[in-house]
């Protein structure tokens, strides 16, 4: 692991951006000085594996947000893609899990992203919460502790 300002967020969206020229991708960044400790090849890839998502499962606006309270960096990542049912949303991080959300059986995915990305926040000692609502949209909301000086 190493540490990192939480701007490193910055850069990761901006490179995102540079590869998905149809989608609009917003994001609302609150300048920090705090740093966080993480595995940079692993939180990286998390992250990208719910971006990725956002656009799959129908996002064409993206908002990301991130700011930092009570000692954590959150961040947040919003689409307004198909949704998934409340009852599948508590099944989401199960390893092999894929929601019947309308359409899916023309996106291709093997279930296995969410679990990942929950395997990462949790050895990183954060926390991950999805927020769904069919035929509206994703809410993804990531804490990670901030680094105490
Ligand atoms: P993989 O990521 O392994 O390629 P996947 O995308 O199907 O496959 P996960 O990323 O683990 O798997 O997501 C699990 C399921 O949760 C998905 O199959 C999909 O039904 C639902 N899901 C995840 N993210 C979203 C989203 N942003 N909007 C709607 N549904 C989602
Ligand atoms: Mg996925």
């Amino acid at each position: 692991t190493s540490v990192v300002s939480t701007n490193f967020l910055q850069t990761l969206i901006n490179d995102y951006r540079l590869s998905k020229n149809d989608i609009t991708i917003e994001s609302q960044l609150e300048e920090s000085n705090s740093l966080v400790e993480v595995d940079q090849f692993h939180m990286t890839t998390a992250l990208l594996n719910i971006l990725d998502n956002a656009v799959k499962y129908g996002g064409t606006e993206i908002l990301i947000t991130s700011k930092t309270m009570n000692n954590q960096l959150q961040v947040s990542i919003q689409d307004n893609g198909i949704g998934i049912s409340k009852e599948q949303l508590k099944r989401v991080f199960e390893k092999f899990y894929r929601a019947e959300n309308q359409d899916i059986h023309n996106i291709k995915g093997l279930g296995l992203g969410l679990y990942y990305v929950h395997q990462i926040v949790k050895a990183h000692e954060g926390s991950i919460v999805l927020e769904s609502k069919l035929k509206h949209g994703t809410q993804v909301l990531i804490n990670i502790p901030i680094k105490k000086a």
